[in-house]
């Protein structure tokens, strides 16, 4: 490792997956690139996605979907989070398509393609059930009548309609069938109101493995792009994109008895080696972790002894001859028995995306293409 601490990102594995994606579904995909790639950067990502056949990138705001255009990535973008002051200019001239949920965003988009002379391209949000983003059902009718109006008026194209599941990964999948019969409602009187828009969309990577009535013409898909598979027991042959490493900075051995760390959580209950790595809750360790988490060193995992600090952690190693610049690995694809991002949810009780999004910018991103590369070398 050239670096202290670094997180490799295997490109390859991204564009296997966006494939595989496509291959097993027939149907299109975006490659949801939000949040710098749910971490692994969004540029490249985006790319390698595309490389596996993606052939839409969805991007939260308009600040990540103005960076890709200036990165020179040409490929359709959704955008969907903005604030109600958001003029959608810089959007519209940047060819970036906005996802809408309220009569008063249709307004805005409209007056940005009048000033601009650009018609704008928006995708009618409907609210099936998350209850998060997008128009209620209540609201529907008036929604889709005042798109319509602006789409004959040629300011507007309806691109697309879409929404969001709220319980694709739960075992159960609790109401998935109440919001299709709620999504199929939205299309039947968006149909009434005259539109037909292009892309129909609802399935994140959950629901476009396990639920192919989601599928319709785009899948949305986050965690499976960069290889988590979405539901826990459940493989598709996805590969993780991300392993996050560190060097091991100093080694030292210490008798039982030995209080480790803040407020001494731990106490080692024999004569151990303790390895001092350079990764703390600021670089995205879960602090919630600690004293259940375990790094692999040399092959073997070494349990996190101790409270996870800003910016370091201590592994109790055991009699394991590790020696400073040995390679401590967080999280990687779990081939090589490495603890795995969705292990970490666990430690933490929280999710993968979680995880993958929480690795801090300081972690210097490194890209490389081939899953066998970049592990467990020497400094
Ligand atoms: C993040 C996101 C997705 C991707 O979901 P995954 O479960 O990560 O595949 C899909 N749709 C929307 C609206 C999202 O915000």
């Amino acid at each position: 490792m050239a670096t202290m601490a670094e997180a490799v990102v295997d490109l390859d594995a991204i564009t296997h997956n966006a494939k595989v994606f496509a291959d097993r579904t027939g149907t299109g995909v975006m490659a949801m690139v939000k949040a710098n790639g749910f971490g692994h950067g969004a540029t490249q990502a985006a790319r390698a996605a595309l490389a596996g056949g993606a052939t839409w990138l969805g991007a939260s705001n308009a600040a990540e979907a103005l960076a890709l255009r200036a990165d020179g990535i040409t490929a359709p973008i959704l955008i969907w989070l903005y604030p109600p002051s958001e003029t959608f200019e810089k959007l519209l001239l940047a060819g970036i398509d906005v996802s809408v949920g309220s009569v008063e965003s249709l307004d805005a988009v409209a007056d940005a393609a009048r000033a601009t002379l650009h018609v704008a391209n928006v995708h009618l949000k409907v609210d099936t059930g998350m209850s998060r983003g997008g128009v209620p059902a209540a609201e529907w009718n008036p929604f889709f009548d005042r798109a319509s109006a602006l789409h004959d008026e040629g300011v507007l194209r309806v691109r697309g309609i879409w929404s969001h599941l709220a319980n694709a990964e739960e075992p159960e999948m609790p109401g998935i069938h109440d919001q299709l019969a709620a999504f199929d409602r939205a299309r039947r009187q968006s149909a009434d109101a005259g539109l037909d828009p292009e892309f129909v969309h609802l399935a994140n990577s959950a629901a476009a493995l396990r639920v192919p009535e989601t599928r319709f013409d785009l899948l949305r898909i986050g965690i499976g792009l960069y290889g988590v598979e979405p539901v826990p027991d459940m493989t598709h042959g996805l590969k993780p994109a991300m392993t996050v490493q560190a060097q091991v900075l100093l080694t030292k051995r210490v008798p039982a008895g030995t209080g480790v760390g803040y407020g001494h959580d731990y106490v080692t209950e024999h004569e151990t080696t303790l390895a001092l790595v350079p990764l703390g809750f600021a670089d995205g360790v879960p602090r919630q972790a600690g004293g259940v988490a375990a790094f692999q060193v040399g092959g073997e995992r070494c349990p996190v002894a101790g409270r996870v600090a800003m910016d370091q952690v201590v592994l109790d190693v055991g009699d394991l001859p590790v020696q400073p610049g040995d390679v401590a690995v967080m999280f990687g694809p779990g081939t090589d028995g490495e603890p795995t991002a969705r292990e970490w949810a666990e430690w933490a009780d929280t999710n993968p995306n979680d995880i993958l999004t929480g690795i801090g910018a300081r972690v210097p991103r490194r890209y490389e293409h081939g899953s066998e590369h970049g592990r467990y070398e020497r400094a």
